[in-house]
């Protein structure tokens, strides 16, 4: 009897990280929904449908709740960039998600601070197995690009680390903000790695349909007041390439669909 096929949605936040992808995609096939372009064809064998999140979580829910109600992804990984606010955690590192926060989430009194109404919790967990080969992917794909490009770091290592990614509707783009952003999670709990505008709720719908979810975020700027220069600059020069290195490994890593 014929397995049925695992549909692998690839979510990318900004177009230039898409585009490496599209060029790899085997019969492509564009359909339109929501307004918004999905990609349907083969990477390495595997079905897999490809799209932009937009920005901004309800942008993101939308392009989420789309992939798995009208193209049946049965799972779904996200690449993007993120401002670093973990004290390690430098322009040009990689995080994998372990869980998501909404930082912007505020219902107190009713509900505690960071709390998802209804939900009874403030944070949404990655799938552990996907996770792990979303990980592995960014250690293979890191070391077949290292030494291609020279990031302003110095470094000649990219760390990848593993943990809590806040999101919300903001482009913090300022130190103190960042400051303060870090030092609130953290007293209450959840000391984020990074900060980004879309994950949690790609998380939170995935966790409403009971669909595995994994996530990763080249790290473009430190959060703070040169956010919004080093960004478009290290998307096209670097996270672009990261994304397509780290997807690529992820793909001909997943178990074989058929
Ligand atoms: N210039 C872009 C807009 C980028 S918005 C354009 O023209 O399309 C920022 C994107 O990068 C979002 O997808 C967000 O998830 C991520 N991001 C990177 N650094 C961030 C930061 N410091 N704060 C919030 N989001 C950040």
């Amino acid at each position: 009897m014929a397995v049925p096929s695992q549909t692998t949605a690839i979510l990318s936040a900004l177009a230039e990280e898409q585009q490496g992808l599209l060029d790899l995609l085997h019969q492509p096939r564009c359909v339109t929904r929501a307004g918004r372009e999905f990609w349907q064809g083969e990477l390495h064998g595997q079905p897999v449908v490809l799209a932009l999140s937009r920005i901004g979580k309800v942008a993101a829910a939308t392009t989420a709740t789309t992939l798995i109600e009208a193209f049946g992804a049965q799972r779904l990984v996200f690449t993007g960039v993120a401002g670093g606010v973990g004290p390690d955690v430098q322009v040009g590192d990689v995080v994998v998600a372990t869980e998501f926060v909404q930082h912007d989430m505020d219902a107190s009194p009713i509900f505690p601070r960071y709390q998802i109404p209804l939900y009874g919790r403030e944070r949404f967990a990655c799938d552990i197995a996907l996770s792990a080969l979303l990980s592995g992917a960014a250690r293979a794909g890191l070391v077949r690009l290292e030494g291609q490009f020279d990031v302003e770091s110095g470094r000649s290592e990219r760390a990848v680390h593993h943990g809590l990614i806040a999101s919300g509707d903001r482009f913090v783009s300022a130190a103190e903000e960042a400051r303060r952003l870090h030092a609130d999670l953290s007293d209450a709990g959840h000391p984020p790695l990074a900060v980004e505008m879309e994950g949690a709720a790609v998380a939170q719908v995935c966790h409403d349909y009971g669909i595995p979810f994994a996530a990763m975020r080249t790290i473009s700027d430190r959060a703070d007041d040169s956010a919004h220069v080093d960004f478009p600059k290290f998307v096209t020069e670097v996270a672009s390439r990261y994304a397509l290195a780290i997807i690529d490994e992820f793909v001909r890593q997943l178990p074989d669909a058929r």
